[in-house]
């Protein structure tokens, strides 16, 4: 029988808040083990996120890994289209809705791939901010009744592809986002002779409170003022194109986490929508953009990492406001645009790496350290350790910090060895570990004590590279759930942050949830020795793959997509991470060059008698095996 701890899974899933960001996806099973829940021919089958880690592992991929769920992609995009083809009906709306997938949020064969494919069934379609995502998305998505959305700024070339395209049958949407571009439509359009499908992005004053919310408001970069509106529309008039306007579009930024900041901005678009149409437009379609949050702490709130609101209230508030404003307005229903992004890819992909050592903030179990050199200030700590008690605790606490310093500083003049620091430091933080157990016994502590292990955290170092995998959590504090995938029917004992393997101070994961709060330390197991231990950073799926850099030239991780046939894993679609070679290729190196360059030095070693000959092979050969492999740390 295996030993059962009194640590539940279901303490573990509480304790990392897995039971608020989880939703119906990931959980931990009775083994104390991470699963996600995969469609198996309709069944719902639960598989170890540690087996599959192992299975990778085992088949020569070395963490870190990231790996996908094309599931979990197809029930998103389901979730969202069945979210508003309810509301649609519940609310006797008489339009559709046709949501576009932001290619940008993540651009992988893979991703374009499946939401094209597992999309036909809505007519979902992409949404392009570039030229080279147009030609993507001329590629990908070949169905008339699906959209081809063109935001961001347009060259001529840009604006031809569109018209050819939709000349060829495509539903594409050119959306004006400067005034200046009106012009070049026109111009474009009559060279090719080709009408276009023009949408106009407009700009709120409604306001959010997201990290992007200057996306949104008066003074955002994107979209056409009032004036600009009216002057633009005044243009297609007079060139009589105003019957090719046929869409409106407004983007509030990423992640709005209020519902009513929702519901403020479609009421706010819908009025100016009306006002289209009654200058003439033909209109018919409002594009909503994207904003729709995800609830990466899992407290379902109005927090910058959370939203307030599910995909069915987010599509009926939708809904309910625009036909409120029609009915009012007597104006027909327009279809129904979105550009979610993040709510589509968030849950598609977890990042997977291993711990490689630990820093400890204080000793753990186990006897007083020895000292091998006697100090006076060393013998006053441990005299501290000797009369610590409950009843003099703070006064311990207070001593003891008193000679850590008085260490410190007589270091400083010369009178304490560098031996005699490290052993004082052990001392320490050895006392400081008693004075913590001690504190935690006590029903009331001195309130200064009250929270001392708080503050006090392991450094885990971990094998991935922040900038590479998680951008978002350096450059705007994205919060991203982190837990251990397995080991959780033990209680974890530590807390932690989590340093990566660059080697920049930056690159370390400081602020995580625990039991729904935002804290500055995640609670993890001791490491156990000969065994990994594998951390999961889930959420990932949007906007990381694509911003993430080579800072300290750490490449892609290895990939594999993850499915379940009848019970059984499949590894489908694994890719190699980056190689050395792969990463200085990507900063103009000539990985050969950079091999006949060490070989040189390796010749003149030989010819001044540092190496032999035969040295010089084995050298040369380690040296190009490096060169073709893994950046990360390989166990
Ligand atoms: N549409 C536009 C114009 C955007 O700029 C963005 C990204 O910010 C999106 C859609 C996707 O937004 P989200 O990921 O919040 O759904």
């Amino acid at each position: 029988m295996p030993k059962r701890s009194n640590f539940t899974p279901e303490q573990a899933s509480e304790l990392y808040s897995c039971t608020g960001w989880g939703r119906e996806f990931f959980s931990v099973n009775e083994n104390g083990e991470v699963v996600v829940h995969l469609n198996d021919n309709g069944k719902k089958t639960k598989l170890s996120l540690f087996e599959v880690a192992k299975g990778m592992k085992e088949r020569g991929f070395d963490y870190p890994l990231l790996l996908r769920f094309r599931d979990l992609l197809d029930a998103q995009i389901r979730d969202l289209n069945e979210a508003f083809i309810s509301a649609i009906k519940d609310h006797d709306y008489k339009a559709n809705y046709r949501g576009v997938y932001p290619i940008k949020v993540n651009q992988q064969q893979q991703v374009i791939e499946e939401v094209t494919e597992f999309g036909r069934q809505y007519h979902y379609g992409l949404e392009a901010g570039s030229k080279p995502e147009l030609l993507l998305a001329m590629a990908y998505m070949h169905d008339p009744e699906a959209y081809i959305i063109c935001n961001g700024y347009k060259d001529s070339e840009f604006i031809d592809l569109a018209l050819q395209g939709s000349k060829m049958g495509l539903q594409i949407v050119i959306v004006v986002e400067m005034p200046s571009e009106i012009d070049l439509v026109i111009e474009r359009s009559k060279a090719l002779g080709i009408l276009p499908i023009l949408g106009m992005r407009v700009k709120l004053s409604s306001c959010n409170n997201s990290h992007w919310q200057h996306s949104s408001g008066e003074n955002s970069v994107f979209g056409l003022t009032p004036e600009q509106v009216i002057g633009s529309i005044d243009r297609l008039r007079s060139v009589d194109m105003l019957h090719c306007f046929k869409l409106m579009h407004f983007h509030q930024g990423s992640q709005v986490a209020d519902i009513r900041e929702i519901r403020d901005a479609a009421s706010e678009a819908m009025r100016i929508y009306v006002q289209l149409v009654n200058e003439g437009a033909p209109m018919g379609i409002i594009d909503i953009g994207g904003g729709l949050g995800v609830d990466y702490d899992g407290t379902r709130s109005t927090r910058p990492n959370s939203r307030n609101y599910g995909l069915p209230e987010y599509a009926a508030d939708v809904v309910d406001v625009f036909k409120t404003v029609c009915e009012e307005t007597n104006t027909t229903h327009p279809t129904i645009i979105s550009e979610s992004g993040r709510a589509i890819a968030a849950y598609y992909s977890v990042l997977i790496f291993n711990v490689l050592d630990v820093n400890h903030a204080v000793i753990q179990e186990g006897t007083r350290p020895s000292v091998t050199s006697m100090h006076p200030t060393l013998r006053k700590l441990m005299e501290v350790d000797d009369n610590l008690r409950a009843d003099n605790v703070q006064e311990c606490y207070n001593d003891a910090n008193y000679y850590r310093k008085d260490l410190k500083a007589q270091f400083f003049y010369g009178r304490v060895t560098l031996r005699q620091h490290a052993e004082g430091n052990r001392l320490f933080k050895f006392v400081i570990k008693r004075i913590i157990d001690m504190v935690g016994a006590m029903e009331n502590p001195p309130e200064e004590l009250s929270e001392i292990g708080a503050n006090l955290h392991d450094v885990y170092y971990a094998n991935f590279s922040l900038f590479q995998s998680l951008p978002d959590s350096w450059a705007i504090d994205q919060l991203f759930p982190v837990m251990p995938i397995h080991r959780l029917t033990e209680k974890p004992t530590r807390t932690a942050v989590i340093a990566d393997i660059t080697c920049d101070c930056d690159g370390r994961i400081d602020t995580f949830v625990v039991d729904g709060e935002i804290t500055k330390a995640l609670p993890l197991h001791p490491l156990k020795d000969g065994e990994d231990y594998l951390l999961g950073v889930f959420l990932v799926g949007a906007y990381q793959e694509t911003l993430g850099d080579l800072h300290n030239l750490l490449g892609d991780t290895h990939v594999a997509s993850i499915s379940v046939e009848e019970g059984k894993v499949r590894y489908l679609h694994e890719l190699e991470g980056d190689t050395v070679a792969d990463v200085l290729s990507y900063v103009e190196y000539e990985p050969a060059q950079v091999v006949r360059r060490f070989r040189k030095l390796a010749e003149k070693s030989v010819e001044s008698g540092l190496i032999s000959a035969a040295e010089r092979k084995n050298i040369m050969s380690m040296y190009e095996e490096s060169i073709r492999g893994y950046t990360y740390f390989e166990s």
